[in-house]
This record gives C-alpha cells, sequence and structure tokens, in this order.
C-alpha cells in the first residue's frame, strides 16, 4: 500500500549534535529523505554547496521566497535559512519520511502550514556539555558561540511546543529512540485511514457472504 511518508522537524540548540545524529539516521535507516536547506550564512571549512547548504546571496534567497519556493524560513543568527519546498514534496509523495532540521521559528511555521508534521526538539544531557561540545567543535569564533549560547536560552521556551525531546546522550541510542517513534507516529489511525478502510469494506463483504 503507497502512503505518503512524515514529515518529520528536528531542533535544537547549536551544538546539540543534530547534524551528527540525522548523519546517523540516514546512514542506519533506508526510509529518510534529508531536507537541505537555503542560506546566506558563509560555508564552514568541509562544507559542500548543495549537500550541506544551497549557500546563496542575500538577493537569491528573497526571489526565492518571493516566488513561494520555500516551505519556511528564519532569519538566525544574522543569516537567512530556509527549506526548499519541491524536493520534500516529492520525496513525501515517493513515501519518504522527510527530515527538516530546523530552528524553532522555522519549525512552527511548518507546524502550522502541515499540522500532521511531527515536532522533535534534541537535548544535550546538560548545558555544560552542551557548551563544551560548541568549543569542541572549533569551527566557531568565542564570539559566536557566546551568542548561540545565548540564543539556547530563547530557543528553550519553545521546547514545549514540540511533540517530542530526544536526549542525544549516546548517539545509537539517540538514533534509535528516534527511528522508534517515527515508527509509533506511522501507526495511528489517522495516517492509515486507506488501510483501515480497506478492511472495513472486507470485513463488511465477508460477513455479508456468511450470512
Ligand atoms: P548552522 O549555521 O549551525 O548550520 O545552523 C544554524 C541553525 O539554523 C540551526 O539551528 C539549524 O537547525 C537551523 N537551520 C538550518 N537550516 C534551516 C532552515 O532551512 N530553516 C530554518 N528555519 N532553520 C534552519
Amino acid at each position: 500500500m503507497k502512503r505518503r511518508g512524515v514529515l518529520i522537524v528536528v531542533s535544537g540548540f547549536s551544538g546539540a549534535g543534530k547534524g551528527t545524529l540525522m548523519k546517523k539516521m540516514l546512514e542506519t535507516y533506508d526510509n529518510y529523505a534529508l531536507s537541505v536547506s537555503m542560506t546566506t550564512r558563509t560555508p564552514r571549512e568541509g562544507e559542500v554547496d548543495g549537500k550541506s547548504y544551497f549557500f546563496v546571496d542575500k538577493e537569491t534567497f528573497e526571489k526565492t521566497i518571493a516566488e513561494d519556493g520555500l516551505i519556511e524560513y528564519a532569519n538566525y543568527c544574522g543569516n537567512y535559512y530556509g527549506t526548499p519546498k519541491a524536493y520534500v514534496e516529492m520525496k513525501l509523495e515517493e513515501g519518504k519520511d522527510v527530515i527538516l532540521e530546523i530552528e524553532v521559528q522555522g519549525a512552527l511555521q511548518v507546524k502550522e502550514r502541515f499540522p500532521e508534521a511531527v515536532l522533535m526538539f534534541v537535548m544535550p544531557p546538560s548545558a555544560k556539555e552542551l557548551y563544551r561540545r560548541l568549543v569542541g567543535r572549533g569551527t566557531e569564533t568565542q564570539e559566536v558561540i557566546e551568542g548561540r549560547m545565548k540564543r539556547a536560552v530563547e530557543e528553550a521556551e519553545w521546547i514545549k511546543h514540540y511533540e517530542y525531546i530526544l536526549l542525544n546522550d549516546d548517539l545509537e541510542e539517540c538514533a534509535a529512540q528516534m527511528h522508534s517513534m517515527i515508527q509509533s507516529v506511522r501507526m495511528t489511525p489517522e495516517r492509515n485511514e486507506e488501510f483501515i478502510e480497506t478492511i472495513k469494506e472486507e470485513l463488511k463483504a465477508l460477513v455479508k457472504g456468511e450470512n
């Protein structure tokens, strides 16, 4: 039976390990597609255009907004970030469960536009550990790190709007838990209406035939 994929939104404080978690999910399980965002931020060392992000200038980004080419977008720490629409639609239609790794303002826009989307927030085991991971990454200046820690304080206020939190202490465990949560979501009656209707029809036909 063909079914539309689940739209999954993953947010979390900068440094919570979302990127590593996404990588693990894609490596371990078959049915996920990760959306590649568009951003005006400058690439970090090792980032690949079209893979990590579509790196564009402000004009291109604003043109894409005007053409309704994004599902959502937000300004985060001075740069635009947004989710291109076409890829997400295509993969959902194919039955893939599509993951958007985006920040809170974007996540809430997705929830408005797609109420059936599942919002998950990745938590570090502690605030100290978050700071340690951000510093350890070695890709940001101290000023940027401090900006991101402040941003985390604001973002924490929005966690209550998410459906689930994911504790990222042990990576493998976290990925397994995320996968099992999504599997559960796929089994709700609302997402299986067609199948339930088929069974109902079959039952009726069988009962009729037997009477
Ligand atoms: P970074 O600069 O560290 O790659 O990303 C900064 C923040 O932007 C992260 O919280 C990340 O999840 C978020 N982000 C990445 N892509 C998108 C997007 O397409 N839309 C929104 N709203 N946020 C995004």
